[in-house]
Order: structure tokens, then sequence, then C-alpha cells
């Protein structure tokens, strides 16, 4: 089992053509038989053997052995992938160990919130889809990318799907989950006192995993936008958030239309006001950027005009 091993030991039994190919079998050969809501498929020894080039029976039967309690699962059966079998052999066959195939210069919609610039510019800077604006020469995101996101997508979509990519996983982390690993983040809220970001959100929230080390961060105003209250205020007005890039949240920020105070130092408490047309939804947080309580004014001031 894998609590005896380290984690080289559980890498090293991956240093063999033949292992990787018995992976790379058991998954298409699953995604070849199940039906709908069949679930997954255990593999007879003999369907294994037909798929992979071994030369014998005992060598097969050798390499199972090693891959089985980490990469596989022994049933009554026959064989499935484990946790970290689908993990791995999901990555292996989409590629995703390579580099990003290069992208852009495509421009975007959106706003700079540095200088408030329109004239945005995505392309991929390593293994990022990175936003310039193309007036004051910021960088205003980067968002992860990986090689088979790009691979199968061309300039729009591409950067459709970022958008998606960031919204669930901002999402997530809003919902106390890390979005690559599943563990529970911790968070803080800290202020930023020389932030080159709008005076309208000095606070910036921080998502830290522990187990996997991500961290992730966000202005205040934005680790609320995907709560429910605000998709729905937001819909109301149709606007879909949660099709939106942060790029394009900038504006908002930027004209001082999203901003957050600290309403309470002991405890801390920090309110955060989204404002669109004539109204605004008001969100109450605690320390730890959850919110407490949510609700909707008429006629607030600091209107948003989308333009
Ligand atoms: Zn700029
Ligand atoms: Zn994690």
């Amino acid at each position: 089992m894998t609590e005896d091993r380290s984690a080289a030991d559980v890498f090293r039994l991956l240093a063999d053509d033949t292992r990787v190919d018995v992976l790379r079998a058991v998954a298409v050969t699953q995604h070849e038989l199940e039906g709908v809501g069949s679930g997954a498929a255990e593999l007879a020894f003999s369907e294994i053997y037909d798929e992979v080039d071994v030369e014998n029976t005992s060598k097969l039967s050798y390499h199972l052995g090693e891959l089985t309690g980490v990469y596989l699962r022994k049933g009554d059966d026959g064989y499935s992938l484990s946790h970290a079998g689908e993990r791995i052999v999901r990555f292996i066959l989409s590629r995703n160990y390579e580099q990003p195939e290069s992208f852009g210069p495509v421009s975007v919609e959106g706003r700079c919130v540095f200088c408030g610039g329109e004239a945005l510019e995505a392309k991929r800077s390593h293994q990022f889809l990175r936003i310039d604006c193309t007036a004051c020469e910021k960088q205003v995101t980067g968002q992860p990318i990986t090689p088979a996101q790009v691979r199968t997508r061309d300039g729009e979509s591409l950067v459709r799907s970022i958008k998606l990519r960031s919204a669930e996983d901002a999402g997530q982390i809003r919902r106390g989950m890390c979005p690559e690993c599943g563990a529970r983040p911790s968070v803080e809220v800290s202020a930023v006192p020389e932030s080159p970001l709008p005076d309208a959100d000095p606070y910036v929230v921080t998502s830290t995993c522990e187990e996997c080390l991500r961290e992730y961060n966000s202005p205040l105003t934005y680790s609320v936008v995907h709560h429910p209250a605000s998709i729905a205020f937001h819909w109301d007005r149709g606007v879909d958030v949660t099709a939106r890039g942060v790029w394009e949240f900038h504006e908002r920020l930027y004209k001082g239309c999203w901003t957050s105070e600290r309403t309470s130092s002991d405890p801390e408490e920090y309110e955060v006001v989204l404002r669109h047309g004539d109204d605004a939804v008001r969100l109450r947080l605690d320390s730890t950027a959850t919110v407490v309580g949510t609700e909707r004014v008429r006629g607030a001031s600091g209107e948003f005009r989308p333009s």
C-alpha cells in the first residue's frame, strides 16, 4: 500500500514503458467498455494482456503486481484504476506534461485595473495565458492553462475556457475547497497599504492550501462575486458573472462601483458593496471572508453603468 512508500518509490514504479502502457490500456479499454452509468469496469488479466505489448504472461503478472496498490486496484473481476491511477493516466493521455502551444496575441474585452485602459491583449506565457495592458504595459492577469486546453481550442473559445476555469476555481475556493487537491484551504484577509489597485478595494483574500501548497489571491470584492447573492443580483440585470473573466471585473473596481471596507476590527468584519445601475448588493463577511449576511439595496450611490 502507499503509506509505507515514499513519493520517489511511487513515481519509480512508472519508470517503465510497459507499466505506462498497462495504465493506458486499462483507461482505453474501460472507455470502450463503459456504457452510460455503468461505472468503471474491472478488466480481466486476459483483456489487459491482449492490449499490451509484453513478452509473456509472467512479465505482465509481475508488472500488474507492482502497479496494484498504488495505480491499480484488484477486485473480484480484475483490475481498475485507483485514485492515483486515474490522475496519472488522464495526465498521460492528455499529454499535459508537454509545453502548451503558443497562442496570441489576440485582443480581449476588459479593462486594465491599473490605468483604466481598454486595449488588452492575451497571449501564452509559459504555462499561463497572460493578459497585458497595451497602454501601461502592466500584466492585468495570468491564468494557468493546460496543453490540452490550448490544443483543442482556438482564440475565442480558449479565452472562454479560461474564464470558465477561473470562475469555477473561484467558486470552489469560496466554498472552502482547493480546486487542485480537494483539501480545505486556510483563508486570511489582509490590507494592502501600497496597493497599485484602485482605492475602492484595499483588501486581499489569500487562500492557502496547506496540503498541496497552492495559493490563491484575490481582491476582497472579487472573492464574493461568485456568491449566490451576487450571481442572482447580476443575473437579474442581464450579467452572468460565472461566464466572466476577472479582467472583465476590473472596470467596476477601477470606477469605484465595487468597494470593500472593514466595519469592525475585533472581531474583524468586512462589507463589500457591488453596485449595478441604481441598485447594489451588500455582503457582510467575517474574518475568514465567509459571507455571513447579504441584502439588496435600491437606489445605491456610485452606480455602475456598463460601457
Ligand atoms: Zn494599463
Ligand atoms: Zn490543495
